[in-house]
């Protein structure tokens, strides 16, 4: 059975006294997660750490890193290397967030070569994905899906794949207020998952995580993680509340 997910995006925002007062209340909450579920925390690099530390002997949480370089290493002045990760005991990454797509020129491409990396080290990526408004508006939201998990997943081996989270962002829906309804998020995941099923089979499909990421709140994230193919979420905003990220977590299935 695929692993449920509340993943917190703290983007850059926060100190990290902040981060620790708000990861306190999230964890003084005992939230007892089953096997099946997890709760992760995409945190900026210099708390990776402190927040490592923390959720040290809970069962079922994580730390994330928010990107990682795509060079192994060497002369990349300001950057962060997978291996860098690893040696910090870092297991999961986002990778490909609309932000940074749009603000850094993160390319699909690009993206295959974190994603290998993220691989070799052993480090699980969560690789994002999703279409602008003007593309949902023509009705091309699954051709341009599909064309960025061509590009940056499609060439791994079976084995491979099911070793990635995904989270669908529909970019309109990021940071704006306006969630995908319960039918478009369901609609995308199911899209997806044949896309995988296509590519991989349907045994392989089955057990990829595939979360939803979009205005996710303590007052939707039950009827959208209820969705048979939505497999929790990549919340941003809503995870900067402890007591609506609480919400979000125990609106897991
Ligand atoms: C995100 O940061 O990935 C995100 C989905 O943000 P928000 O929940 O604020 O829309």
């Amino acid at each position: 059975m695929r692993k449920q997910i509340a993943a917190a995006n703290w983007k850059m925002n926060l100190t990290i006294q902040q981060g620790e007062t708000l990861l306190n209340d999230v964890l003084g909450a005992s939230i007892e997660l089953t096997s099946n579920q997890q709760a992760i925390f995409a945190v900026p690099f210099p708390y990776l750490l402190m927040v490592k530390e923390k959720i040290a002997g809970k069962n079922n949480y994580f730390v994330a890193a928010q990107n990682c370089y795509d060079k192994k290493s060497g002369a990349y002045t300001g950057e962060v290397s997978v291996e860098m990760l690893q040696s910090i005991g870092i297991q999961y990454c986002v990778l490909g967030h609309s932000e940074r797509r749009e603000y850094f020129n993160e390319s699909n491409k690009m993206l295959a070569d974190k994603l290998n990396l993220c691989l070799q080290y052993g480090i699980t990526p969560i690789f994002c994905c999703g279409e602008p408004l003007p593309v949902r508006e023509q009705n091309g939201q699954n051709e341009f899906v599909k064309l960025q998990l061509e590009e940056s997943l499609f060439h791994l081996s079976s084995e491979e794949i099911t070793k990635i989270v995904i989270a669908y962002e529909p970019i309109w829906a990021i940071g704006t207020g306006k969630t995908a309804t319960t039918e478009q998020a369901q609609e995308m995941h199911q899209y997806l998952r044949s896309a995988i099923a296509d590519k991989y089979g349907k045994e392989v499909a089955d057990s990829i995580s595939i979360l939803y990421g979009g205005s996710v709140k303590a007052n939707n994230a039950v009827e959208l993680f209820a969705s048979p193919d939505v497999d929790g979420g990549l919340v941003g905003g809503a995870s900067l509340n402890a007591n609506e990220f609480i919400q979000i977590i125990k609106a897991l299935k």
